[in-house]
């Protein structure tokens, strides 16, 4: 299960990721990074990619195109019983 989070210490508001995926990134009222949930929240948070309205390929992009690698995604296996 892939999750992404943003880093907002790391967070520079350049504003890239919202370009390269704006169904997944906006920038809040301090100008950070935030991660658009479908249930209509919004969190810098791990957030399970499952929560999001838009392709694994965009998320993956933007977490490549930030500059200051304020995006992270992190990938857990799966449990095993
Ligand atoms: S690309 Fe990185 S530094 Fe720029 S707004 Fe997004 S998370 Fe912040």
């Amino acid at each position: 299960m892939k999750k992404v989070k943003v880093d907002r210490d790391l967070c520079i508001g350049c504003g890239t990721c919202t370009g390269v995926a704006p169904k997944t990134f906006e920038l809040d009222n301090e100008g950070k990074s935030v991660i658009l949930r479908k249930d209509g929240t919004k969190s810098s948070d791990l957030t399970d990619f499952s929560q999001i309205d838009d392709t694994e390929e965009n998320i993956i992009n933007a977490e490549k195109s930030c500059p200051v690698a304020a995006i992270i995604v992190t990938e857990e296996a799966p449990q095993n019983p």
